[in-house]
């Protein structure tokens, strides 16, 4: 279980590690990288603050990793939001149990009404379905929910509550795809500081969904951390170190990482560990040339701007055309949103900006009738 591999990091001193890092050192991971994934400490050295002396070295070889794995393409998807009940209490979400918002659950009917808009105007072929946490979201919900978007999408993921190995299994048998499920922080003190209550509260159980999924067969899985609330570089390392240990377990598995960073969301918490645009690139680098053949997911959080500069960096996945209310394509434009996203273009302005830049934009890559 990867909690055995981040207690070894416990007592792990990080700042007498990064005060003892020479920039030599840093030019000679750089340098090696590419072939396979790099040791632990290795990586925590191009997370380092000297690390960001050597951007533009990182930034050249991410490229070439990039466009050695996976070629110019960015695969395009669009999440669906069909419930905004959570029974959790996480400090930075406007979905959290307290907060007195209006409150939604999409009906069989009205999924299928949202499905059909976003395939229809839309064109992805690719779905995140979304829900807050709550025991609402029972697996007869889950099922028919998917097998409802299975009519309109070859991929579908899911980003709900964490669940069984059993039940991921159930799910998978009527043809999802992938699951996506944060850790948010991986600092387990800190972690019950920012989760108040509900399931969420039981960070090993959290921890160690992704590797449940993997158990079950999923064939794509997405991991990562909200920046905003622990130590920045340590839970950048921490999450690599997720990616790491599940790649090299579940070789069947494709597995991807998000960087997600707090947006403004209604009555939320302000971050205490504010991520810069520069550390955030030092970061995605690091994570491309530590583990090359890793999926990098840049979502609607991040602006516009700021996305397509990241393109030539190591990005796999964008989301587009994204809207984060219940029911917020076709049936209402009123609620109140998980969160503000930043990059309001339609999947038409993404496609044309890619093909501008010389990418390939992939709607679709799997078909699996079953
Ligand atoms: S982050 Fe997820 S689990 Fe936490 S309050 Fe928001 S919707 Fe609920």
């Amino acid at each position: 279980m990867f909690e055995k591999i981040l207690n070894e990091y416990t007592n792990f001193n990080f700042d007498s590690f990064f005060d003892s890092i020479s920039e030599n050192e840093i030019k000679n991971i750089i340098n090696k990288s590419g072939d396979k994934n790099l040791e632990p400490l290795e990586f925590l050295s191009l997370l380092s603050p000297i690390g960001n002396k050597f951007m533009e070295e990182m930034a050249i070889k991410s490229n070439l990793i990039t466009n050695q794995f996976f070629g110019k393409e960015i695969h395009l998807y669009a999440p669906l939001y069909i419930s905004n009940i959570c029974d959790n209490e996480c400090t930075y979400c406007g979905f959290k149990k307290s907060n007195n918002i209006k409150r939604r659950h999409l009906n069989y009917q009205e999924i299928e009404q949202e499905a059909k808009f976003i395939s229809e105007n839309l064109k992805v072929h690719s779905i995140i379905l979304l829900t807050g946490e709550s025991i609402v979201n029972s697996i007869e919900y889950l099922t028919n929910s998917i097998k409802i978007l299975k009519k309109y999408f070859s991929t579908v993921i899911i980003e709900i509550q964490p669940l069984e190995i059993e039940e991921y299994k159930v799910l998978e048998n009527i043809g999802l795809d992938g699951l996506t499920v944060y850790q948010e922080c991986y600092d387990k003190e800190l972690y019950s500081k920012y989760h108040l209550k509900g399931h969420k509260s039981d960070y090993l159980y959290r921890l160690n969904a992704p590797e449940r999924g993997a158990l079950a067969n999923l064939r794509s899985i997405n991991i990562g951390t909200l920046f905003g609330l622990g130590s920045s570089r340590k839970e950048a390392f921490f999450a690599g170190l997720h990616c790491s240990y599940l790649m090299t377990k579940y070789l069947n598995t494709n597995f991807s990482i998000s960087l997600p960073r707090i947006r403004e969301a209604y009555n939320n918490i302000q971050p205490e560990n504010i991520v810069s645009d520069f550390d955030f690139v030092q970061f995605l680098l690091a994570y491309r040339l530590a583990f090359p053949t890793l999926g990098i997911n840049i979502s609607t959080r991040e602006t516009k701007d700021f996305r397509d500069n990241l393109l030539p960096l190591g990005v796999t996945k964008f989301s587009a055309g994204s809207i984060t209310e219940v029911g917020g394509y076709s049936i209402s434009k009123k609620e109140i949103p998980q969160f503000e996203i930043s990059d309001h273009r339609n999947v038409d302005e993404i496609i044309e900006m890619l093909k501008n830049k010389g990418y390939q934009p992939i709607l679709k890559d799997w078909e699996l009738n079953i």
